[in-house]
């Protein structure tokens, strides 16, 4: 008999190959299968993921979790024997406390949710979606109620997303992030019109924008011999190991900017996958260690890299030839400007780079409101366009640009939205970190020199996967705790210097 270890390692093999088969059907399903498809694809899904489930959340699987943990007998617990087996077990524990009928009922009521939120947000009508909410948050309750070690129910839902993490630990942060924006924000207002970006929209032909987003992020490290670059309506990033990365983007007619800034988004996201070491292939070791670090890298290739005034130097050569009309006599400083401006908008998939936070605190602030302030949902929607009124300075004209824009509360998605803006602020504390290491990193990126930002990244955070836990991870990667200082530092420089604010 192989020793429990070796047992455990095949075991969860079989279970990641069948993950990976269902994040190819489901790949496929985003961006090649018929409409028609859609019924027997959601059979095939719910069978693999039941038979996963069956394999993964069993007895045996348990014991020979119990039996290799035996058998480690004072490893290194960041070696890949102990951090397997702290892995599996967590995971295992968490798929194990939560009863099968209430994990059916959740999959159910986010089926009917997302149908009712389509429905609801189309005739912008509250009425139609918030009994499923209800419904929604009822059992999102009784879920966390499987972990009665979590500080709250809050905290239990956030899990999820970012292991670990405590809400207490997000409410410091986004307060910093808040109590700096806000003001920061409304001084931008008084200057907004310093900024032209009308250029943007404009005669930009899509076979040139799809020519141009290649060539930008084969530069940035987008391999074709181990990538894929697909078109799909929501973009979006997949990966069935670290040599077989599918990313997606959306190409609009009038404007390059959703084209090449989802891309390079997908493509922060598919360098964190395919940075994995290639030794935790087909465990549950490889890939991304939290949703928060993970957006921390999407973000910072689209943000802090790719939003920069040395990455617009490098880009804009490039953009003149591929749409000649538009950008003709465009400066690199006008381009920089142009993609910055700052207009505080309705729409959180629409905001730029200075307001985005604001729209996640927003979200977050009433999810804590839901769960630990008794706020009936009825009253929901006037909660939301308060906020916006105090954050954001809008008027919200009605439920589909407010409280019914997003799809996440429809598919039981409460705690997630936090990691969006963690990502944002990992970002800012890994890039300071990595800038401080690289000297001259700013040369670098304006002569497109990418590969040793790159290597850094593998270095210090790539390679590792699921090694160490999201915390210990952060900190390795960025030599401290979550800090939102970086972050902030960042922003107001970076809008601070464009906008004329000292
Ligand atoms: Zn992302």
């Amino acid at each position: 008999m192989p020793p429990a270890l070796e047992q455990l390692r095949e075991r969860l093999g079989q279970v990641h190959d069948l993950h990976v088969v269902a994040m190819g059907l489901s790949w496929d399903q985003q961006v090649i299968m018929p409409p028609r498809g859609a019924p027997g694809r959601a059979e095939a899904l719910g069978t693999l993921e039941t038979l996963a489930h069956e394999r993964f959340a069993s007895e045996e699987t348990g014991a020979l979790i119990a039996a290799a943990r035996e058998e480690l007998n004072g490893a290194d617990p960041d070696g890949f024997a102990a951090s397997l087996v702290r892995v599996a077990a967590r995971d295992w524990e968490k798929e194990t406390k939560v009863p099968v009928a209430l994990k059916a009922e959740l999959a159910r009521a986010g089926a009917l949710g997302y149908e009712a939120w389509t429905k609801a947000r189309g005739a912008s009508d509250w009425g139609i979606f918030r009994p499923h909410l209800a419904r929604m948050v009822e059992l999102r309750r009784e879920y966390a109620a499987c972990f009665p070690e979590a500080d709250s129910a809050y905290d239990a839902l956030l899990d999820d997303f970012e292991p670990g993490m405590r809400n207490a630990e997000v409410a410091e942060v986004f307060r910093r992030v808040r109590e700096t924006l806000v003001p920061f924000l409304a001084e931008i207002a008084e200057r907004a019109d310093r900024v032209d970006n009308a250029f943007l929209t404009g005669d930009y032909p899509v076979a040139a924008q799809e020519a141009l987003v290649r060539r930008v992020i084969a530069e940035v490290g987008f391999d074709p011999e181990g990538w894929r670059l697909d078109v799909a309506v929501h973009p979006f990033a997949a990966s069935l190991g670290t040599q077989d990365i599918r990313i997606t983007t959306r190409f609009d007619d009038d404007s390059f900017l959703m084209a090449y800034f989802s891309a390079l988004h997908e493509t922060g996201h598919g360098l964190y996958e395919a940075g994995s070491d290639p030794s935790l292939e087909r465990t549950l070791l490889s890939g991304g260690v939290s949703l928060g670090l993970h957006e921390s890298q999407s973000r910072l290739w689209e943000n802090v890299i790719g939003r920069s005034r040395a990455f617009c130097g490098w880009a804009l050569p490039g953009l003149r030839e591929a749409f000649p009309g538009p950008m003709a006599g465009v400066s690199e400083d006008e381009f920089y400007a142009a993609i910055n401006r700052v207009e505080p908008g309705l729409i959180r998939i629409q905001a730029d780079e200075a307001t985005y936070p604001l729209h996640i605190i927003i979200r977050w602030e009433l999810e804590q409101a839901i769960f630990d302030g008794g706020l009936d949902l009825a009253d929901l929607p006037e909660a939301w366009n308060a906020k916006y009124r105090d954050y954001l300075g809008l008027e919200v004209p009605d439920d589909a640009h407010g409280v019914l824009q997003d799809v996440h509360w429809s598919e039981g998605m409460l705690g997630y939205f936090p990691t969006y803006l963690l990502g944002n602020v990992m970002a800012g504390q890994i890039w300071q970190r990595l800038a401080g290491e690289i000297p001259g990193v700013e040369a670098l990126v304006a002569a497109g020199d990418f590969a040793p930002i790159r290597a850094w990244l593998t270095d210090r955070l790539y390679r590792h996967g699921r090694i160490r836990t999201p915390a210990e991870t952060l900190s390795h990667a960025a030599g401290g705790p979550l800090d939102a200082g970086p972050y902030l530092d960042y922003l107001t420089g970076k809008f601070g210097a464009l906008y004329g604010i000292s």
